[in-house]
């Protein structure tokens, strides 16, 4: 589970243990969620290797437990969702290739590849799922283009745009946003999230007030 965190990375990673994160309700059950535990992982941002909490909440009904990221991170991936998205961003969006866009964001060239690849493969769905969120919220829908790669990144944008009209999310950012509301899983090879959006069913995780 991703929830919208709007704290800077510094923040979140100075606050330890102590950091305080919301209790959402079970994503099969709905029923409350309580803290279980938790780990300690790895995020990369602005070229520094930092350590974060990860809580773990279990659920009191159906006793599954689940892990809390904050929406900066994206599973299995040590580099923050600002950095993923901004060489996303540059090279789906045909500013720029892959080595600059690599250069400029300090991570090695093969990774930003595999990101830029993910995405391409993705984009079809991505672009209709995100399409559809942008609706659902009264956003302007995204034409699909003729690059599945731009659909994507235009749809994205126009989600985020009529979401950072409600309550919380501006503060979320646009890469943060799409990572919560695809459960983390942006650029995933498992794409099944609590969050993800398609017809007239929308999943936004609820911002904490
Ligand atoms: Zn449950």
């Amino acid at each position: 589970m991703v929830w919208p965190c709007p704290l800077p990375v510094d923040a979140y990673v100075a606050a330890g243990r102590a950091v305080e994160f919301p209790r959402p309700a079970c994503p099969a059950c709905r029923a409350p969620m309580v803290l279980w535990a938790g780990y300690w992982r790895h995020v990369r941002a602005a070229g520094r290797c930092r350590k974060i909490f990860v809580p773990r909440l279990r659920c009191g009904c159906c006793r599954v437990s689940h892990a809390l990221l904050p929406a900066f991170v994206l599973a299995w991936r040590l580099d923050v969702a600002e950095t993923v998205g901004a060489v996303i961003a540059q090279v789906a969006g045909g500013r720029c290739g892959v080595r600059p866009a690599a250069e400029r964001a300090g991570v090695p060239y093969t990774t930003a590849r595999g990101w830029v690849r993910r995405f391409s493969v993705r984009a079809g769905g991505l672009g209709t799922a995100f399409a559809a969120l942008a609706v659902e919220l009264g956003g302007e829908p995204a034409s699909a283009a003729a690059d599945p790669r731009g659909f994507a990144l235009a749809a994205i944008g126009a989600a985020f745009g009529a979401a950072a009209g409600l309550p919380g999310w501006l503060a979320v950012g646009c890469w943060r946003f799409a990572s919560a509301v695809s459960g983390g899983r942006l650029i995933a090879a498992n794409t099944g999230s609590p969050y993800l959006i398609v017809g007239t069913r929308r999943f936004m995780p609820p911002v904490p007030p």
